[in-house]
């Protein structure tokens, strides 16, 4: 069998959705099923950085210099606590953002580098800034698939007409084969009708797949970043990280069929 890997964008304009939190939380999923798993922080906060144990401020070569092809990928890659792999970022990449506007090639580049790892991994989950810029098209370039995740309420899912089209555009111009994984609901309160109708609004008005199950609002999500692990090796059986698992299998199950 081939070894295929998949790559996939979290991404969604709006900040505090949890796209940190998802990439996280998948990617230690996906580790426990036995997967390779490489993470990419493409965020000058470097949240996904920090929330793994690393200090940003700490590290000499991060995206930032693999982005303006100073290094390579595999110089920047660390090994976090959880047995991930990171390619890390830290507020360098503010700067590196800013020269490559008019340089050549700037929205391939990720992919480019990370075509020369990807044999290394069966899994590669991409952290997106909140913004729609260079760095998450160049992310939705490199990647085949992409996961929005949406907070389940009210007008929280305005932006993502605006994301559907910057899709659209990397689609026609850059990556034609982009999937969009779907949509998937996140700090979901099931117990309101509002959460629910939210969702229904999101499947109708944007004719996404919804992903399940939906990740449950809890307040262990909060907790993990703090001590740099992910909250499935700190709580190891709340809801929200079996939640996660439900979705790691389930990436993992379509995977086989294909
Ligand atoms: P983003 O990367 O989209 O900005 P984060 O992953 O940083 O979002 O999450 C924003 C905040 O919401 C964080 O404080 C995080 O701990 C919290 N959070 C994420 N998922 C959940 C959840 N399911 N329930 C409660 N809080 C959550
Ligand atoms: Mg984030």
């Amino acid at each position: 069998m081939a070894i295929v890997t998949t790559t996939i964008a979290v991404a969604n304009q709006k900040g505090g959705v949890a796209k940190t939190t998802t990439v996280v939380s998948l990617g230690a999923a996906l580790t426990e099923l036995k997967q390779r798993v490489l993470l990419v922080d493409v965020d000058p906060q470097g949240s996904l950085t920090f929330s793994l144990g690393i200090d940003p401020e700490d590290l000499e070569v991060t995206v930032a210099e693999v982005l303006l092809g100073t290094r390579q990928a595999e110089d920047a890659i660390v090994i976090t606590d959880d047995g991930m792999h990171l390619l890390p970022a830290n507020i360098t990449l503010t700067q590196a953002e800013e020269s490559l506007i008019g340089r050549t090639g700037r929205e391939q580049r990720l992919r480019v580098a990370l075509d020369k790892v990807a044999d290394d991994y069966d899994w590669i989950l991409i952290d997106c800034p909140p913004t729609l810029g260079i760095l998450t098209v160049g992310a939705l370039s490199a990647a085949q698939q992409v996961l929005i995740p949406l907070q389940a309420e009210t007008l929280s899912h305005r932006g993502v007409g605006q994301l559907l089209d910057t899709i659209h555009d990397v689609r026609q111009f850059i990556n034609p084969s982009l999937e969009i994984m779907g949509v998937l609901p996140t700090m979901y309160d099931g117990r309101t009708k509002h959460a629910q109708n939210v969702l229904a609004a999101i499947r109708e008005t944007y004719e996404l797949p919804v992903v399940t199950p939906p990740i449950p609002k809890t307040i262990r999500f909060a907790e993990a970043p703090a001590i740099g692990r992910s909250v499935l090796a700190t709580a190891r059986t709340h809801k929200g990280a079996e939640a996660y698992r439900q979705v790691a299998a389930g990436m993992l199950a379509g995977n086989k069929k294909k």
